[in-house]
């Protein structure tokens, strides 16, 4: 904020929010000064607010309008220039900002999404224990996965699993894709029924204290492999060992990138691995650093990110491959378990 001459920045999105001060609530702005911040949001988290943010801000409740409530602040004690976040505000609401705040504003950076990157231990620990409720889940459920199951009940048994063991919520919605279906890398759990000897990919989540994890799993179901299913098992599984072995604080995204896909270029399937590596991992299921060729970003150290590469092909179906791993200086530790060899259930 001093680099940028900014005297108060005020921080509108939630995850920014909870991040600086614990506030878990779905309303509420933040106002960050020199001298402290303040935190307003309504009725509904009097009790809540003060509770989880303690002394990281002082709370205001307010019971109309919280814009408002941000104007008689200002006017009591003004600011020079007033930062906002540009990337979250609406329209609308950058109008009430400039109704609420006479000084010039300012668009920032996203400086609290940086800051969010390097994680500290207990942040690790919830990524970890969040990790662990995933795959518990997925380890309950994968035994009653038979052919003839629709998706969606798939789907179903491992969401109540993952609420069972702890999971406070799912960061995304679930996918489960089966045969051709798994060729679609962001593909919606549908009602079509699995097949004898197919791919099912289980892309899912947990969430613990605020913090998500993110696997994916590519499992066969009723019958053995055949030699291409294999190959291109094996493909990215290799990919993706090399990447996790690989990650290294400082290298860019396009370098961690890189690592798994020209694994899958070597094989062949270049043109069948169409997304970004991985995505950083936290208090939101997609937050930086991004693994991706277009990124020329150092992942920070302690920074968490996935490492999740696929091959589709259309009309056969796709593998993906997910772990969550902390970019530590003393070496990338995967968070969840990589337990990735080949399942086949019959
Ligand atoms: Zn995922
Ligand atoms: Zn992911």
């Amino acid at each position: 904020m001093e680099r940028a001459g900014v005297e108060a920045l005020l921080v509108r999105h939630l995850p920014n929010v909870r991040y600086l001060t614990g506030f878990s609530g779905t309303a509420g702005l933040l106002l960050v000064r020199r001298t402290g911040a303040v935190l307003i949001t309504d009725f509904r988290y009097a009790t809540q607010a003060g509770e989880e943010v303690q002394d990281a801000a002082r709370v205001e409740i307010e019971a109309v309008n919280v814009w408002d409530r941000l104007g008689k602040i200002l006017a009591a004690e003004p600011v020079a220039t007033m930062g906002y976040e540009p990337h979250v505000l609406t329209v609308k609401e950058l109008e009430r900002l400039r109704a609420a705040c006479p000084a010039p504003l300012e668009p920032a950076g996203e400086w609290v999404e940086e800051l969010r990157t390097v994680k500290a231990p207990e942040e690790v620990e919830a990524i970890r224990e969040a990790a662990r409720v995933a795959e518990a889940a997925l380890a309950e459920i994968l035994p009653g996965i038979r052919v003839g199951q629709s998706e969606r009940r798939i789907g179903a048994a491992l969401e109540s699993a993952l609420r069972q063991l702890g999971s406070e919520w799912h960061p995304f919605p679930t996918i489960v894709a089966s045969g051709p279906r798994s060729a679609l890398p962001h593909a919606r759990t549908s009602d079509r029924t699995v097949g004898r000897g197919e791919w099912v990919l289980l892309d899912f989540g947990a969430q613990v204290r605020g913090y998500c994890a993110d696997l994916t799993r590519t499992v066969l179901i009723g019958g053995r492999a055949d030699d291409r299913q294999r190959e291109i098992y094996a493909l990215v599984h290799r990919a993706q060992s090399q990447a996790l072995k690989g990650i290294r604080p400082g290298l860019t995204g396009r370098q961690a990138d890189a690592l798994a896909r020209e694994v899958i270029v070597a094989g062949g399937f270049g043109d069948s691995f169409g997304h970004s590596l991985g995505h950083g991992l936290g208090l939101e299921v997609h937050e930086a650093p991004r693994l991706s060729p277009a990124s020329e970003t150092p992942i920070p150290a302690h920074a968490v990110v996935t490492v999740e590469p696929g091959v589709y092909l259309p009309g056969w179906g796709g593998v993906r491959l997910e772990d969550d791993l902390l970019v530590s200086p003393d070496g990338p530790v995967c968070l969840s378990s990589n337990r990735t060899e080949l399942l086949e259930l019959t």
